[in-house]
């Protein structure tokens, strides 16, 4: 593995050939630097490369690095939400990309009303269908979007997904298609807009970002191989 600046602009460089091809401009599409597992130190080395926007899906192991660095930069919240969690990853974390029911919605929308600011979020859809992974059916999604949009303190940026594991980048194409299509169907439904979709992964990421992806979350592509097996990481 090259060093991590190496890593970035390598990642930095591929997304904007994938950006050109799909006739987008670079500037659309944000790089979640995806730092769960990794110390504080290499957290550092990106931030020293120009990165600013960083992933982390275990609030106990983010809330010490966040709290090292620069206050500067804006982390996203990309796991499984539990609710005994939110308030303190609504107060760490800028943006929560695994809203996955109505209910944690609701929840979400009243601590973020007590903290007296809207939750930044994305709603993590089940596009695979599979029992083992979190995120609305979209069926589900279609008949609930309008009781989400009426909640105050929730600013819905879009939709996220992790699709079903597959051989080849060009095989989860299909499934980055089915959440912007969904999308499109959800602001025909509601009236509303969801602009941005966070999907996309050091595996896939320009597959994403040639069907839209607005964020896409690289990880062991900037950072290495990790060791551990993190809670709510797929495979
Ligand atoms: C770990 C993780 C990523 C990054 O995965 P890589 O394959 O290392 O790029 C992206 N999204 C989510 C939700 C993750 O948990």
């Amino acid at each position: 593995m090259e060093g991590i600046a190496t890593n970035l602009a390598e990642v930095r460089r591929r997304m904007e050939v994938a950006c050109r091809r799909a006739g987008r401009e670079p500037g659309d599409v944000e790089l979640v630097a995806v730092s769960k597992t990794f110390p504080v130190s290499d957290i550092a080395e990106a931030v020293k490369a120009g990165q600013q926007v960083f992933g982390e899906s275990r609030l106990q192991e983010a809330e010490l690095k966040i709290d090292e660095l620069p206050s500067s930069l804006c982390w996203h919240f990309i796991g499984g939400v539990q609710r005994n969690k939110v308030r303190k990853i609504l107060q760490k974390f800028g943006v929560i990309h695994a809203i996955d029911s109505l209910r944690l919605a609701e929840y979400v929308n009243g601590i973020a009303c007590e903290l007296g600011h809207a939750a930044e979020v994305f709603l993590q859809v089940n596009v695979g269908g599979e029992a083992s992974k979190g995120g609305f059916e979209p069926a589900v999604l279609r008949q609930e979007i309008g009781k989400l949009c009426a909640l105050e303190h929730l600013r819905i940026h879009g939709l996220m997904c992790i699709p079903p594991a597959v051989p080849d980048a060009e095989s989860a194409r299909r499934w980055f298609v089915s959440l912007r299509e969904l999308r499109d169907e959800l602001e025909a439904i509601s009236g509303r807009q969801f602009p941005q979709l966070s999907m996309g992964m050091s595996g896939d990421y320009e597959v994403a970002i040639e069907e839209g992806a607005t964020h896409v979350r690289v990880g062991s592509l900037i950072f290495g191989h990790r060791s551990q097996r993190v809670e709510g990481e797929l495979g």
